[in-house]
């Protein structure tokens, strides 16, 4: 079953003040998730128990929603004793709406829906997806580290989305996208008027996706440049950690002191160097320099043919954050042009 059933577009509008009425109302029955800015003027998701503490003006969260689907650390299963009877699995069946996510990160979240899909069913995933809405909100413009024009994915999504919102100065256009959106429009209609139009002028793309991919494809690009590249890595994952698609996890058990055992998974990192190495110690990544190709190749190339979508939706986050000046979004531009 898709998470996401999409439907024909229904439009319609929303004032401010129905907005902040409608979360109001929201909070009251399900668990709201929305950007909240913290004292060093940081906007993160948060669980909000009271629709004042959403922050409307930001650019984008300085993290991804990814966290509230595929959690940093979540226990699988617990169990005592040997006996396989003992086990007890959470159930996920909190219903949750996430308010106030930007199209690259509704993207991102589509392409964690492809891959916790694929081969087989991940209910620790699917599970939570399919108990939230997400309400998006569209950027109006671009801010200098995005490129969700460039890698499809935005500023203005036409698919994907349970509900987009696009702002129009006084308020905002509605666009109720999947079935789960039409069941929450339906619940608050009262909240919403009619269609209204908005000026949505496409954006700018900095760089051809395309020509990314075939010089990816066809290694095209010198062996200095990734080098370079893994010179100034420092293996922090500060960028796989914060980037909305990325998605890889090691699984551990534990004892605890009240003789519990816990099986988990925690996110991990291709760029850290156990995460490749096997048994024996042999890795078949050798060195920094092809953890960077194989992380472009497998975001630019790779999962586009696997998923009809790109791996990198733009949102510039890896770029803000690291610490080895590793700029992404000046990196594709350079594999763009190679030759
Ligand atoms: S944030 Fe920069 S230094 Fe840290 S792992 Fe990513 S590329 Fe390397
Ligand atoms: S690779 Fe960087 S720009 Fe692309 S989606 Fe991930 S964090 Fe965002």
């Amino acid at each position: 079953m898709a998470v996401v059933s999409k439907i024909k577009i229904k439009n319609a509008s929303i004032t401010k003040d129905n907005l902040l009425k409608l979360l109001k109302e929201i909070v009251k029955e399900k668990t709201l998730i929305a950007p909240v800015q913290n004292e060093l003027d940081d906007v993160n998701f948060l669980p909000v128990g009271d629709a004042k503490e959403i922050c409307f003006e930001y650019e984008n969260t300085a993290t991804s929603p990814k966290e509230f689907f595929y959690p940093q650390y979540e226990c699988m299963f617990s169990f005592s004793g040997a006996a396989n009877d003992n086990i007890e699995i959470k159930d996920n069946n909190e219903e949750i709406v996430l308010f106030g996510v930007r199209s690259c990160d509704v993207k991102g979240i589509e392409l964690l829906d492809k891959f916790y899909e694929r081969s087989f069913e991940d209910d620790y995933y699917l599970s939570k997806r399919r108990n939230s809405v997400v309400i998006s909100v569209a950027c109006s413009e671009l801010n200098e580290q995005c490129f969700c024009a460039s890698t499809g994915t935005g500023p203005i999504l036409e698919e994907g989305f349970d509900i987009q919102l696009l702002s129009n100065g006084d308020g905002y256009a509605v666009q109720v996208g999947s079935e789960k959106g039409l069941e929450l429009f339906e619940k608050y209609q009262n909240f919403f008027g009619p269609e209204v139009k908005v000026d949505t002028k496409k954006q700018k793309p900095q760089f051809d996706l395309q020509k990314v991919y075939n010089n990816l494809k066809e290694e095209k690009v010198d062996e200095d440049f990734w080098e370079d590249m893994g010179q100034r890595c420092q293996s922090c994952g500060l960028c796989l950690f914060l980037c909305p698609t990325c998605s890889c996890y090691s699984v551990t058990d534990k004892d605890t002191p009240l003789g519990e055992s816990r099986r988990s998974r925690q996110w991990d990192a291709c760029y850290f160097r156990g995460f490749t190495r096997m048994a024996g110690g042999n890795d078949p990544v050798r060195n920094s320099a092809e953890m960077m190709k194989r992380k472009y190749q497998h975001k630019l190339c790779q999962q586009i043919d696997e998923f009809e979508m790109s791996g990198c939706v733009g949102c510039g986050r890896c770029s803000l954050a690291c610490v080895g000046n590793v700029n992404w979004l000046e990196n594709i531009i350079k594999i763009e042009r190679a030759n």
